[in-house]
């Protein structure tokens, strides 16, 4: 079977340098692979699972910054975080049925991180957004976290707040007493509950307690000693490779 995988070598890839933008800042040394002998696995997700929606609002202006992020709707993550939502898919398939996932931010490139980070910084909006120039970043510029809902009927289903809500009310931490209090449906909890139970017991992710649509592939410490943080373009060709 083809199946299209992104293979970048080492060598075409421009590394951003992550280092806080000051002139008295040290120079970081950073790490060099060899040339033509590494590969980043970031793959599109979408065709590994077709049924998959991508809705992508950074490839609009359609998000907090008011202005188009990406070049492209589209969802690239590591092909072993793909695995993982293949298996979420399943569990999601053999438990609920008629739903189907919609991605709404996938791996995010660097540059587009330090947009983000400094639209909200010093505002109280600030705790939503990773600071690019700390040492872990955002789980995003891994391509080891994803953020999605769940879609029926090809529609996004009500989760109590849109995607990328900064209200309370998005936060899994709160929900239990939004519930009682009226706020939270239960059709919406159970929205929540559902696309959770796929992603963590399923795909083996793990939520974020601030943001109902966000979930980490693996713990922190495992993503830095995996994976690199990535600058590369999601408009990136994709070759065609056999498997
Ligand atoms: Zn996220």
């Amino acid at each position: 079977m083809m199946i299209r995988f992104l293979l970048i070598t080492a060598s075409a890839i421009a590394v951003p340098n992550v280092a806080p933008a000051s002139d008295q800042a040290p120079q970081i040394d950073r790490p060099r692979a060899k040339p033509g002998t590494a590969t980043i696995d970031l793959v599109d997700v979408t065709t590994f699972e077709s049924r998959w929606l991508v809705d992508i609002d950074y490839a609009t202006e359609r998000n907090f910054t008011g202005k188009v992020l990406y070049p492209v709707n589209r969802c690239l993550l590591r092909r072993a975080v793909t695995d993982q939502l293949l298996r979420a898919q399943k569990y999601l398939d053999e438990h609920h049925s008629e739903y189907v996932f919609m991605l709404k931010d996938c791996y995010r490139p660097m540059h587009v991180q330090q947009i983000m980070w400094e639209a909200v910084k010093g505002t109280p909006q600030q705790s939503y957004v990773a600071n690019p120039n700390t040492r872990t970043g955002s789980i995003h510029n891994y391509g080891a976290a994803v953020d999605l809902t769940l879609a029926r009927g090809g529609k996004e289903v009500d989760m109590g707040t849109p995607y990328d809500s900064f209200e309370k009310l998005a936060q899994p931490r709160h929900e239990q007493r939004f519930r009682k209090e009226g706020q939270l449906t239960l059709e919406q909890l159970t929205h929540r509950l559902i696309l959770r139970d796929a992603m963590v017991k399923g795909g083996g992710f793990s939520i974020i307690n601030n943001e109902w649509w966000h979930f980490d592939a693996m713990p922190t410490s495992q993503i830095r000693k995996k994976f690199e943080k990535l600058d590369v373009s999601l408009d990136l060709p994709i070759s065609k490779t056999s498997n």
